[in-house]
């Protein structure tokens, strides 16, 4: 029998425990979740409501993250983390979405990419496990700086960036166009293109680089949703010394497969569909309160919310059991989340195989989510449009996850190509000729038509000579 869903003092005002999947957690991780909804109630759903108005970086909530040692929850015990598996990491983002902020869910997603990267190749760097070791107590939040302004939702893609070797170590150079926790992470992952590269996209590097190495642009951040999160720009022109690269040149493209898309990919996941869960708790609250005098009834009591509800209710279940059934299958292809394995095998690849049902779940939840919120609003009426009842504001956040990289059109392509041409054509760089395309094209040509081609591709072989 499950137990009394509390806020505060009161019954949970939304869906009881009864309609969450709690058999996929463990007893210690259900009384994380029950501590984790108590802080939500007293300082992240305060503070979102706050800093949605004024813009304001939530603080305050990351730091009470960090005193429930979530900051560091993944990184394994011997490195002084928690060793928190990913089913746990995905009841801890859901929770901290639904019940407190989207923004903060947001902050605790790029935190959590970066420091997957750098888990993946901790060993044996000092810099690193320094690091790991005082991200709860010295509340070091960080942040990935991937997506590269002229490649957009290609976040793996980072056109305008280079590296250099010099006496001293890596000089870096990069602009990203979005970076959450901007001017306020204390450390970043980014991406760039690798030391001598040649024009293989694929061949990229990441870098761990510091707050004082970084040119930010928070005050460019002036948008409708996930205000909190402040996404704006950077610029990095730096030297750093050599153990600030993850890894070696060139291991970049490993690094997104089974490291930082396994982990953003179920964080989507679960915030995506803590969004939901909780457009669908703020609706359970208003429908049910709203009452029509002529009829004598609440608004939860026309048969027509029964069908928008249930429609929605159960296809936000259907996100969360496909997020927490590949979280389950990762955290046993991983002997339960653990990220040590790569010390013994820095060649294991136990969570790309997985990358591509990762990208189906950021497209399911982030659909989910925005089409949720949406209906939810419209159920509240003209009560939709007032601050007070939190619908507005968890629909202009759930609008977020559909545009955030990779965007769900993109999304939808990769599953395609993957499902009906296999995974090569997924073709993550642009590098695979499309010949079925290419002979479509050069079909419509006449004579003259192929002659001028044949004639630049000459030239331009001629040039490459
Ligand atoms: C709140 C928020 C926080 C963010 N935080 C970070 C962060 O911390 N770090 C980071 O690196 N990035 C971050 N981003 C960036 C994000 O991940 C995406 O990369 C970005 O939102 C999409 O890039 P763009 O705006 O350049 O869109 P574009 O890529 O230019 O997309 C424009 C349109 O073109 C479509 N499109 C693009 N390519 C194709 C294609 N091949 N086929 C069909 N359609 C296509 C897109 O779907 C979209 O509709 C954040 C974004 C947001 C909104």
């Amino acid at each position: 029998m499950n137990h009394q869903k509390m806020w505060g003092k009161e019954p949970y005002f939304g869906l009881g425990y009864e309609f969450d999947p709690q058999w996929y957690l463990s007893d210690r991780q259900k009384d994380l979740q029950e501590r984790l909804v108590g802080v939500c109630h007293d300082v992240i759903r305060p503070e979102a409501i706050r800093c949605d108005e004024t813009g304001e970086y939530p603080w305050k909530s990351i730091e009470a993250l960090a005193e429930l040692g979530l900051l560091g929850c993944i990184v394994p015990e011997k490195w002084g983390g928690k060793g928190e598996n990913h089913v746990g990491l995905a009841m801890i983002a859901e929770t901290i979405t639904r019940y407190g902020c989207a923004s903060t869910g947001v902050i605790y997603m790029m935190h959590m990419a970066g420091l997957a990267a750098l888990l993946f190749r901790a060993s044996g760097n000092a810099e690193i496990l320094d690091l790991l070791g005082r991200l709860d107590s010295d509340v070091m939040i960080g942040s990935a700086s991937f997506t590269d302004p002229e490649t957009g939702g290609h976040f793996w893609y980072p056109k305008i960036s280079s590296v250099r070797k010099t006496d001293k170590g890596w000089h870096v150079k990069k602009n990203a166009s979005f970076t959450t926790s901007c001017g306020h992470a204390k450390w970043v992952v980014a991406q760039t293109t690798s030391p001598n590269f040649e024009w293989d996209y694929s061949d990229i590097s990441d870098f761990l680089i510091y707050a004082d190495e970084i040119t930010a642009h928070p005050g460019q951040w002036d948008v409708m949703g996930m205000r909190a999160t402040v996404s704006g720009p950077v610029e990095i022109d730096t030297e750093l010394p050599d153990e600030r690269m993850i890894g070696g040149p060139g291991d970049g493209a490993a690094s997104n497969d089974e490291a930082v898309n396994a982990v953003a990919m179920i964080l989507y996941g679960a915030l995506y569909s803590g969004i939901a869960m909780g457009a669908l708790d703020v609706t359970r609250r208003f429908t049910t309160r709203r009452r029509h005098a002529q009829y004598g009834q609440s608004v939860a009591d026309y048969t027509t919310t029964h069908d928008v509800y249930g429609r929605c209710l159960t296809d936000t279940q259907a996100s969360r059991l496909m997020l927490y059934a590949l979280c389950q299958e990762l955290d046993r292809a991983t002997n339960d989340g653990d990220w040590t394995i790569y010390e013994t095998d820095p060649d294991a690849r136990v969570r790309t195989p997985f990358i591509c049902w990762g990208i189906e779940l950021k497209e399911k939840s982030c659909r989910v989510a925005s089409e949720v919120a949406d209906s939810m609003f419209h159920l509240f009426g003209g009560a939709a449009y007032s601050r007070r009842n939190e619908i507005e504001r968890i629909l202009r956040d759930s609008k977020a996850g559909w545009i955030m990289g990779p965007t769900n059109e993109i999304a939808r392509g990769i599953v395609g190509r993957w499902g009906l041409l296999g995974y090569e054509a997924v073709d993550w760089w642009n590098q695979r000729v499309n010949e079925g395309q290419l002979n479509a094209e050069l079909g419509k040509l006449d004579a003259e038509g192929k002659r001028a081609i044949i004639d630049r591709l000459e030239q331009e072989l001629a040039d490459e000579a």
